[in-house]
């Protein structure tokens, strides 16, 4: 077998791959029991195996019939590409997951572009094959042989990482879930696209605003050249998206970004992460109003002020009250819980404590963020416990829901940029006895003068 060339290619070949593209399970039980050596045939041409028909056209029946038979997972079509990078490019989950339980090698390279299965999935942004495959990757041999970080941005042979093609083709969903997990938001390509582009660069190309605004949370830096001497905001010019161009003006306001040091946001909770995202993206779309505000480019703004919505906020108003008040912004709910401390505060306001508007190139290291109340170090952040005794369920954290909602009423935090040392230095003219120490409502009657001072000083 393996050498089944012409006089060996019968109809009962054509009718194998036939059987494996239509899933029909029956007719392939009975082609294999006749003639097993079918297991191990290609396609003529395209040299594509039974598995890669089935893998690209989701017929996980078929697939895990003919692994069961001791197929092995990996076998190469004509461009050296496995069933599972047929899956991923074809967004099969069902059978890619087969795969990778089969033991499929997550890293194989193609012969067209040198791509990996992650480039596949996250060129044509199938968000649950990448995830799937980045899952294997942290327990596959792969993690140790080349380093979990190393995989993620693995490049193909023009220096593209999954990064620089998920921007290039517009899928958030895909940059969103490979910065997560460690794609280095700064890498330069090869000679992909213009050479040294950054995937701020080809998310400009591309036009897509949602990849631009995740990059640029991600610390992405707007002032970055390609080989061309290009920034980004050039290309997104040229290619004539103007929103996005609006953004990646480096004259326009900085967008908040995620706190640099990456374990920082790894260690999160992930219900307090939930938090602090959804306050993140809320303070910058309220930028993104400001920077967008007179020119043409206006974007679809949230019904915040539409009625249901008033009726939502009015139903909570009782919860409202039963909640402690941010005692740095008096403005939202306490959501989020400093350990080891016990101090609490608002979303925005955390996010504004851990943020800065750039991380810094040079050190790449910041001074950890400190609990403004007592200055003592944060080892965690949690999503707050209501601390009032009538809750009931002391461990039911505080919905976030609730604190969506409220974080969705006008907020200072959009404007200019934020950062941790300002609001420290905010912090640290107001006396903790002012403060109160998380007690809010001792405050409310001297607070005098000191109300709501702002998140971005
Ligand atoms: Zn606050
Ligand atoms: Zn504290």
């Amino acid at each position: 077998m393996g050498h089944g060339v012409s006089c060996a290619r019968t109809g009962d070949e054509h009718d194998y791959f036939r059987a494996a593209q239509l899933g029909d399970l029956d007719a392939l039980t009975a082609l294999l029991a006749a003639d097993p050596s079918l297991a191990l045939r290609a396609t003529l041409y395209d040299r594509l195996s039974a598995l890669h028909i089935a893998a690209a056209n989701g017929r996980l029946e078929v697939l895990s019939m003919i692994l069961d038979r001791g197929v092995p997972p990996d076998a190469v079509n004509r461009h050296k590409q496995t069933p599972l990078m047929l899956a991923a490019m074809h967004g099969k989950i069902d059978c890619l997951l087969k795969l990778l339980q089969a033991g499929a090698n997550i890293l194989m390279f193609d012969s067209v572009h040198g791509r990996t299965c992650l480039h596949h999935a996250a060129y044509f942004g199938h968000v649950d094959c990448l995830q799937a495959i980045l899952s294997a990757a942290q327990t596959t041999p792969v993690a140790d042989s080349w380093g979990f970080a190393r995989f993620v941005n693995v490049r193909d042979d023009h220096g593209a990482t999954p990064l620089h093609l998920a921007a290039r083709q517009g899928r958030p969903g895909c940059v969103q879930v490979l910065l997560e997990n460690g794609a280095i938001v700064s890498a330069l390509t090869g000679s992909y696209g213009f050479p040294g582009s950054t995937s701020l660069h080809l998310a400009a190309r591309s036009g897509s605003l949602d990849c631009i605004r995740k990059l640029l949370a991600w610390g992405a830096d707007r002032l970055q050249r390609d080989s061309a001497g290009r920034i980004p905001y050039a290309v997104a010019l040229k290619r004539n998206h103007g929103a996005c161009a609006a953004l990646l003006n480096p004259s326009s306001a900085e967008p908040m970004v995620w706190p640099s040091p990456l374990k920082f946001i790894s260690e999160l909770d992930p219900e307090a992460k939930a938090l602090l995202e959804a306050a993140l993206m809320e303070a910058n779309k309220e930028r993104e109003k400001k920077i967008l505000n007179g020119t043409k480019f206006s974007l679809p703004s949230p019904s915040h002020c539409d009625d249901d919505d008033a009726n939502i906020v009015d139903d909570t108003s009782s919860e409202v009250s039963d909640t402690e008040l941010c005692c740095i912004c008096f403005d939202q709910a306490c959501t989020i819980e400093v350990e080891d401390c016990g101090h609490q505060m608002c979303a925005p306001c955390t996010l504004a404590l851990c943020c800065h508007s750039k991380p810094n190139p040079t050190t790449l290291t910041l001074p950890s963020p400190a609990c403004p109340f007592c200055r003592g170090s944060i080892s965690r952040l949690l999503v707050a416990r209501t601390s009032t005794a009538t809750a009931g369920d002391p461990d039911k954290p505080a919905s976030p829901q609730l604190a969506r909602r409220r974080s969705r009423r006008s907020h200072n935090l959009s404007e200019g940029s934020s950062s941790f040392k300002g609001l420290s230095s905010a912090m640290g003219s107001l006396s903790l006895s002012k403060l109160g120490l998380g007690s809010s409502r001792t405050v409310d009657s001297d607070i005098g003068d000191l109300d709501k001072p702002e998140h971005d000083l």
